[in-house]
Order: structure tokens, then C-alpha cells, then sequence
């Protein structure tokens, strides 16, 4: 596919509370842009779950700035998470559309190189980021509970999935042994 390319996620994780931090600062990102439905939280859900939580936290600590950017038009809600974690949050994205993460790279007040984005779509977040260079993680989604345009892509999704993710770094913990 001649595409192909925007459709490549940088790295890949099984869940954001499984991302390496150590990973990260080895590529020096200062900066995360993060999903929230099926990525921080379960689709439509207003209960974030503990290891998001403390994940988020864990970064605050280290000074690794993070804000919200989401499709979502529940406002409400979006506003809601962002201020359980305390963080700032662009509900209304049009993702895969540029705007909303050029809005995000200015509230995080770093350059691009120095953020990665971390989401469940190939079609909304990583096609996004990839189109303003911003290096995308793919994360699997928390459910397969989805926005109903969303499970339509998610066709297409299974259909290219297995050629993007194809050498892209594990952002995991290397589990030894
Ligand atoms: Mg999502």
C-alpha cells in the first residue's frame, strides 16, 4: 500500500500502564500525548482504572509532560478524566486531522521530536500523528467496545495491522528470564 507508511506506529505496548519509562527517556521524549477511550479508559467509561492512575503519576514524577486529545464530543467526560489526573485535555480532536495535536504540542510546550503520541487507532491516532510527525505508539484497546464507525475501521485495522506492526519497537518491559 503506497500509504503505508503513515499507518506505521513507532512503537507498540500491550497497555499504557506496560510502557517502559526507561524506553522513553532512552529516546528522550519529554512529552506524551495519550488517547482516552479504549486507551486510558475502558470506551465511554468515567472510572479510570487504578494502573492508569498511577502510570500517569509515575510520570508527572520524572517531569514527562502529558495532556488529553481526544475524538470524543462527551465533553463532559473528557473534561472530567482530564481533571482526575490532572491533566490538560482537547476533547472535540477530529483526529486523524492535524489541529488537534498541533494544540497539544503548544499546551505540552515542546518540539515534536521530543513527544511521542500514545493511542488505539491506526485510522485516528496513529495516522494523525504520523501526518505532523509525531511519533506514534499503538497500544491494543482496552475493550473492543467501540464508537460505531470505529468498528468499522477496525476492519481495515485487522486487515493492515499484521504488515504495520511489523519490526516496530516493543515499548514494553523486556520481561527477562
Ligand atoms: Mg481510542
Amino acid at each position: 500500500m503506497i500509504f503505508s507508511h503513515l499507518f506505521k506506529p513507532f512503537g507498540a505496548v500491550s497497555k499504557v500502564a506496560e510502557l517502559d519509562i526507561k524506553r522513553l527517556l532512552d529516546y528522550n521524549i519529554k512529552g506524551i500525548i495519550f488517547d482516552i477511550d479504549n486507551t486510558l479508559v475502558p470506551w465511554g467509561s468515567w472510572d479510570i482504572p487504578e494502573d492508569t492512575r498511577i502510570f500517569i503519576e509515575e510520570l508527572k514524577k520524572i517531569d514527562i509532560k502529558c495532556c488529553l486529545l481526544s475524538n470524543t464530543d462527551k465533553r463532559d467526560r473528557a473534561v472530567f478524566i482530564g481533571k482526575e489526573l490532572g491533566l490538560a485535555v482537547i476533547p472535540g480532536a477530529l483526529k486523524p486531522l492535524p489541529f488537534g495535536f498541533l494544540k497539544a504540542l503548544k499546551i505540552l510546550g515542546l518540539k515534536r521530536e521530543d513527544v511521542v503520541s500514545v493511542g488505539d487507532q491506526l485510522f485516528m491516532d496513529v495516522l494523525g500523528s504520523n501526518m505532523v510527525r509525531i511519533r506514534p505508539i499503538l497500544v491494543k484497546p482496552l475493550t473492543d467496545r467501540d464508537f460505531i464507525t470505529t468498528r468499522l475501521l477496525r476492519l481495515f485495522e485487522k486487515i493492515i495491522l499484521p504488515e504495520v506492526t511489523k519490526e516496530v519497537e516493543n515499548f514494553g518491559y523486556i520481561k527477562s528470564g
